[in-house]
């Protein structure tokens, strides 16, 4: 039986990536992947400039460039209905100056035809059932069709998803509430829109729902929450996306159009909170799989094929030295840590304020404020837009900068902000004052009554940004120019 040196499991964005690296380096690499491509992967098919960087490093772009997809620019939010904000997307120097949404089906297959290229043997339909390891090889167990196969190689790659096999037979599945996100999506025919919209619900907080124009007429539009929220507050997703369905008919209708969605699709995502030791003795995680999702944006695309780079180096560390051991691996840990810790955290530690949804109010209002002030700074837009869009790092979002901008408004805005009119007498103003001084009662009912879950809610957000503020004052302020 062939010995190969890597096998990597699953060929998503990571797994396809990983086996180009390998192969173009001359290591022999076997591709297993369970479904026929092409195939499809529930997705929001957002695919940001730094994916796009990523694709080009790869040699993907030129196929993507081709394939006449909406370069995707600009971006709306809107919270409750409304539109809160519509602005540009930054443009930086290195990233080419737009995103687009690359349905998973078209992705994942010129991904996985440059592995192939590389030199990389594939197999498809072969799902893999377990693996594993003696002191000097990997063995992999898989069924293709009726046939059981067995593979042998000196190390496993697990880029096999959000439900990883590999992860489950490492022993390193994350299955924290806190950190997975059940999510819903479906393509939608005759919205021409060129930009990406938001849409924020505080029925459906914390979560979101997006659409993304893919090309022409077509777009892809979906939801996506909190797990631990769904379940806590008898929320469904599901619900969520009914609710959103219907702002996507409306924006048809402003437009005289009429929407078609097909039946949606849903998978959850496993985000950054949940990362923790991600290799093993002969073995690593990447991708997904090892929860390199941004918990803000959802996004994991430029991150499966960044973890795949990072992979990769160590992997390439290991043979030079022939050792798998899980201590020379966890290189890979130290490296991914270094380079995603001081935004992803920051990214981390927002989602678990969001997530205590007994403070929703305080929560949708800041939302409004920063959307508001948005619209009234351009350069503020730019970061907080780039941000959201993996262009600038998180980390700049707790900046003087911004927080000061975020605060520093005249009485007029505040006064907008909690929606008290020019023409409002002082008892509408009082009524406002009430209604907050309610909401305040309301928290402290809740406190009482769900003491518990307050009390682990604030020693985990406690832990997070004093971990995040030591990490924070170790490495030099970053300030993107945009
Ligand atoms: C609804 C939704 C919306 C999202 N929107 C975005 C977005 O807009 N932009 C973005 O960047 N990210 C988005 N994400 C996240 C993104 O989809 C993932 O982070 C990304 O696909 C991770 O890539 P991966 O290669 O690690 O894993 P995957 O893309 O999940 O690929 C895993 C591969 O492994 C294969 N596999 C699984 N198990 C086995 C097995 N046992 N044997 C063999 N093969 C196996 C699967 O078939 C698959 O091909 C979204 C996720 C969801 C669920």
């Amino acid at each position: 039986m062939k010995i190969h040196d890597v096998i990597v499991i699953g060929a998503g964005p990571a797994g396809s990536a990983m086996a180009t690296h390998l192969a173009q380096e001359g290591y022999s690499v076997l591709l297993l992947e369970k479904g026929v491509f092409p195939r499809d992967k529930v997705c929001g098919d957002f695919v940001s400039p730094k994916g796009l960087f990523y694709l080009e490093k790869l040699g993907c772009y030129e196929e993507i460039a081709q394939r006449g997809y909406t370069p995707i620019q600009r971006v709306s939010v809107h919270l409750n209905g409304s539109q809160l904000y519509e602005g540009a997307l930054p443009r930086l120097p290195s990233y080419l100056p737009f995103a687009h949404a690359i349905p998973r089906n078209e992705l994942d297959e010129i991904l996985f035809r440059r592995a192939q290229k590389a030199g990389a043997v594939t197999i498809e339909g072969c799902q893999v059932l377990g693996f594993h390891t003696t002191p000097r090889m990997v063995n992999v167990e898989a069924q293709e069709g009726r046939r059981k196969r067995r593979f042998v190689g000196r190390v496993i790659v697990g880029a096999d998803g959000a439900n990883s096999v590999v992860a489950r037979f490492a022993d390193l599945a994350m299955n924290d509430a806190r950190y997975i996100f059940p999510s819903i999506r479906g393509y939608c025919r005759g919205l021409a829109s060129t930009e990406a919209i938001l849409f924020v619900d505080e029925d459906f907080f914390p979560g979101f729902g997006w659409i993304f124009p893919v090309r022409g007429d077509l777009s892809n539009v979906g939801v996506g929450m909190v797990k631990e929220t769904l379940s806590k507050h008898h929320i469904s997703v599901k619900d969520f996306f009914k609710k959103f369905e219907i702002f996507v008919k409306s924006l048809a209708k402003r437009t005289g159009k009429a929407v078609e969605i097909e039946a949606p699709k849903g998978w959850a995502i496993k985000s950054y909170g949940g990362a923790r030791q991600n290799y093993f003795e002969r073995g690593l995680l990447i991708g997904e799989a090892a929860c390199f999702v941004d918990p803000i944006s959802g996004e994991g695309i430029p991150l499966a094929l960044e973890s795949a780079e990072l992979g990769f180096e160590t992997l390439q560390m290991a043979f030079d030295r022939g050792d798998f051991s899980v201590n020379t691996l966890s290189t890979y840990e130290r490296r991914w840590r270094e380079r995603w810790d001081p935004d992803l955290k920051v990214s981390d530690l927002v989602v678990s304020l969001i997530r205590n949804r007994y403070l929703l109010k305080f929560w949708i209002q800041s939302f409004r404020v920063m959307g508001m002030t948005a619209l009234r700074d351009e350069n503020y837009a730019l970061k907080i837009g780039g941000i959201m869009a993996g262009l600038v790092p998180n980390r700049e979002g707790f900046s003087p900068d911004i927080v000061l901008k975020s605060l520093l408004h005249g009485p007029s805005f505040w006064m907008e902000a909690f929606n008290i009119g020019k023409h409002d007498t002082v008892l509408d103003t009082l009524r406002c004052g009430v209604d907050w001084f309610n909401w305040e009662l309301d928290v402290f009912r809740h406190l009482v009554s769900d003491y518990e879950w307050f009390q682990a809610w604030a020693s985990e957000v406690n832990e997070k940004q004093s971990d995040l503020y030591q990490l924070l004052s170790n490495i030099p302020p970053r300030s993107t120019q945009i």
